[in-house]
């Protein structure tokens, strides 16, 4: 038997049409490439978005069109997030940070119609032009005109469409499943692949983001998404402000430690969200300028671990909940957020921040597992550690246009390695693929990262395995010293001996200029291990 209920499918457009009929007159406030701000409105973004899906259909976008976008955090990239789905057609964020040759790729591979993007990536658009054979139409978000002049392809400007279009359009009713969103993996660990998020497992990823546990989102908040569109849709939280109806204030390119304190402190931001590395240079801005952030209450920072001396900073100093959380592009991205239950809600000072190294306990609808080499579940006992699988309405069961399913028993393996206490609470150890295997025991590359990034002369610190004739791997530290400081890999070496095991130490300390990053701003392990791996052999290799 089947309940009595309405059936109401989860679409993406019920969001922003709360949004406008609940909380109309609620500030949208966007700052440009060239540092203008416009306020606007969930009413108005609403208005926007459908004006901008009339001018879509009328060139030629169809249900399950794929109309990508290249650009920053600011309100046209907002609206074109609610009108390409809205309409039924699939919104492909791109990250303009990937490799041009991945940045064609990834266009070919989804056959994207229409192109939105910044001024700013116009160039970039042009090195492409070759390989931008299903482009019909390029469309200019901003106004900045310099660079356009010598644009070799008729561009349309975004601002002039919605010019001619009366925002008298009523978004179509369809399958809750049907496909809103693609991003395509940073290519950490391999090529770019395409994640499409329905409008179901959006909804219900915003619902979850918004909870007290998660991000604990309110009409009253005022949220900065610093982590970017084109990263795993901004985390949900372009769709979780527009559901609870928060103030949305997003930062344009600008996400240097000046940038940000001024945006937030002037709208009053209570809620943000990143990657460590933006939390590090905003931290180094403040201890500079010995300034106290006056609005800010909640600081979620994911996409890598967060090195325990910014939590520590941010709780004590600035008096700021720092929320860790995990989670990956195939989910969402949001899959565990570290919000305390009652027990942990009652630590304080250094056991608090201790607890706050753990990743997270899954959010409601996620499962979490880990198992070992052959797929036998290992126990949650906070010891054991083994590969993290995942299950839930928001996690991807195949990658688009790719036939084989990545699914193994029904769960996805994330190829993160990880434990999971009794109390849920999921620690991340390493990538698998960035573990180093000593002598059949495992290292873990991220917590030797961890150790070095510890002192207080480290800007940043990376761990590869090196093969070793006797071990099979060894450790290899790479650091890269804040400017000025001069420390000795003796004394490095000391300072890892007390925070882990003997035979963790590296055997080798090399110090470099800089490390290289991928498009999501994480250390570009891949790179690093190749030019690195035979460094122990062959003792002649010094450089990569
Ligand atoms: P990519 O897989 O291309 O790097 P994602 O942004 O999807 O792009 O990255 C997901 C990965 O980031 C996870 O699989 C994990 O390795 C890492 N990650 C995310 N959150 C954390 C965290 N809290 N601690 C450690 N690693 C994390």
């Amino acid at each position: 038997m089947f309940g009595l209920m309405m059936h109401r499918p989860l679409l993406i457009s019920s969001l922003i049409e709360h949004a406008d009929q609940y909380h109309g007159d609620t500030e949208v406030v966007s700052c440009s490439a060239q540092r203008a701000m416009t306020r606007s409105s969930w009413r108005n973004t609403h208005r926007r978005s459908k004006q901008l899906a009339q001018a879509l259909m009328e060139l030629g976008v169809g249900a399950g069109d794929r109309v990508a976008t290249l650009g920053w955090n600011h309100c046209q990239h907002l609206e074109a997030y609610y009108a390409i789905s809205g309409m039924g057609a699939i919104c492909h964020t791109i990250n303009p940070r990937l490799f041009p040759e991945q940045i064609a790729g990834i266009i070919q591979h989804a056959e994207d119609s229409v192109l939105f993007v910044d001024a700013l990536f116009l160039p970039l658009v042009e090195a492409l032009k070759p390989v931008l054979g299903s482009v019909a139409h390029i469309i200019v978000m901003d106004e900045s005109a310099a660079p356009w002049l010598a644009f070799s392809r008729p561009l349309l400007q975004y601002e002039a469409l919605l010019a001619s279009q009366s925002g008298d359009f009523k978004w179509p009713q369809m399958d809750e499943e049907t496909a809103a969103a693609l991003c395509y993996t940073s290519g950490t660990t391999g090529q770019p692949k395409g994640v499409l998020y329905s409008h179901r497992s959006t909804v219900l990823h915003a619902w979850a983001v918004a909870l007290p546990d998660t991000l604990g989102l309110s009409a009253t908040d005022s949220v900065l998404p610093v982590v970017p569109l084109f990263h795993a849709n901004a985390w949900g939280l372009p769709y979780a402000a527009a559901l609870v109806g928060a103030k949305l204030v997003l930062p344009g390119p600008h996400l240097d430690g000046d940038s940000l304190t001024r945006l937030m402190d002037a709208e009053g931001v209570t809620v943000t969200a990143g990657v460590p590395t933006v939390w590090h240079s905003l931290m180094l801005y403040l201890q500079t300028h010995g300034l106290r952030l006056k609005h800010l209450q909640r600081l979620g920072v994911g996409g890598a671990a967060c090195p325990p001396h910014i939590t520590r900073y941010f709780e004590t100093e600035q008096n700021v909940r720092v929320l860790p959380g995990w989670g990956m592009t195939e989910t969402s991205p949001v899959a565990a957020i570290n919000q305390p239950k009652a027990a942990q809600a009652e630590l304080t000072g250094e056991d608090r921040l201790l607890h706050l190294n753990r990743s997270g306990r899954p959010l409601f609808g996620i499962e979490m597992r880990i198992v070992d080499e052959v797929g036998a579940p290992l126990p949650h006992d906070g010891q054991t550690f083994g590969h993290l699988q995942v299950k839930g309405p928001w996690v991807c069961s195949s990658y688009y246009r790719e036939s084989e399913s990545p699914l193994v028993d029904g769960w996805f393996p994330t190829g993160d390695v990880a434990l999971i206490d009794p109390q849920g609470f999921m620690q991340i150890t390493d990538r698998a693929k960035d573990m180093i295997k000593s002598g059949g025991e495992w290292i873990s590359s991220m917590a030797l990262e961890q150790a070095a990034g510890s002192h207080p002369d480290v800007l940043e610190a990376a761990v590869v395995a090196a093969l070793h004739p006797q071990w099979g791997e060894r450790p290899l530290l790479l650091v890269v010293l804040k400017p000025g400081a001069q420390v000795s890999a003796e004394i490095l070496r000391e300072h890892l001996a007390t925070r882990v095991a003997k035979w963790w130490l590296p055997d080798d300390i090399l110090f470099q200029d800089s490390l290289p990053h991928t498009a999501t701003g994480k250390l570009q392990k891949t790179t690093l291990r190749e030019a690195w791996q035979h460094h122990l052999t062959q003792a002649l290799k010094t450089d990569p």
